[in-house]
């Protein structure tokens, strides 16, 4: 799946092979990133490629790097200039899913902020199969990163050392990917996607405190589950047990889409099958981000 072959790199449009960084930037050694992975869906009818919620994901990078305490933080209008750009030097006409990394540049100690970095690629990929078919997950035996340590909020690419370890864990058990805890021991999120509970009729998903990414699809999900399908929706704590006696489960994300939950820990959530309300879940999703209603416009940027 290769990324696409013009990149963006601070203010310029450069080939792949000439996106390059110095080796002893902060971000290799102190894992000083963040980033953002955002997805632009291709309406063949409208014959438009629809970039989906960019405002969000580029405030969220915003405040990734003011967290992160970084000097310069580049405004709004260039962080979404720079995807719309990669978009047109690579005249893409395809469900794609863009990369951007905010870095820090310095050679210097620990406490460097500066100078500020940006990278954008693309990839045209479209949904993976598990959209379709659902996946079998784990409990990771590796607890979810605290907000007082490395706060998950912040998408950080230190932080996924937590991630990679849960989703390597679980691959090597024979798994699809993995499910963490929290500190506490109440569910928290999927190795790049947070998760929803079905139980009688009800959407159900860790609260915002549940050391979770405060996901841009989880907030749509809820959005639309709400005011499409008139479900009701509970932010809260979730206990371990609560998975098992649940009618369905489904992770979201930008890059997973809606992906249906199977089976944890080799028990079947519900029936092991992808249940009803996670489709309509699905549809809605799709019908949304592909521009195939009006009621949620303001969500989509296109690109041509
Ligand atoms: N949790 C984690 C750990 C993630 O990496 C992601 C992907 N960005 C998500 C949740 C989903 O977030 P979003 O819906 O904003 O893509």
């Amino acid at each position: 799946m290769p990324t696409e072959p013009k990149m963006y790199l601070n203010g310029k449009i450069v080939d792949y092979a000439d996106c390059k960084i110095h080796a002893f930037a902060s971000v290799v050694k102190y894992g000083t990133g963040v980033f953002e992975g955002l997805r632009g869906y291709w309406n063949a009818d409208a014959k438009q490629l629809y970039i989906f919620r960019l405002r969000e994901h580029m405030e969220r990078i915003r405040f990734g790097m003011k967290a992160m305490r970084y000097a310069d933080v580049p405004s709004l209008e260039e962080l979404e200039r720079s995807i719309i750009e990669v978009s047109r030097a690579n005249a893409i006409r395809a469900t794609t899913h863009y990369r951007m990394i905010a870095y820090l540049d310095g050679d210097d100690e620990l406490s460097t902020t500066g100078p500020t970095g940006i990278v954008v690629g693309a990839v045209v990929r479209g949904s993976s199969p598990r959209v379709e078919n659902g996946m079998a997950a784990m409990i990771s035996s590796y607890t979810r990163i605290a907000d007082n340590a490395m706060p998950p909020r912040v998408k950080c690419t230190a932080n996924y050392v937590n991630n990679r370890a849960a989703e390597l864990e679980a691959k090597a058990g024979g798994y699809d990917g993995a499910l963490m805890l929290t500190g506490e021991g109440k569910l928290s999120e999927a190795s790049g996607a947070c998760c929803f509970l079905v139980r009688n009729g009800r959407l159900i998903t860790p609260d915002l405190s549940s050391d979770i990414l405060e996901s841009i699809t989880r907030e749509t999900v809820i959005e639309l589950a709400r005011t499409k399908l008139g479900l009701t929706v509970e932010e809260r704590r979730i206990d371990r047990s609560e998975i098992a006696a649940s009618d369905e489960m489904f992770a979201c994300g930008s890059g997973w889409e809606v992906v249906p939950i199977l089976s944890v820990g080799r028990i079947d959530v519900g029936d092991g099958k992808p249940g009803p309300v996670t489709r309509s879940i699905q549809q809605s999703y799709f019908d949304v981000v592909h521009g195939r209603t009006n009621a949620h416009a303001n969500w989509l940027t296109p690109v041509w």
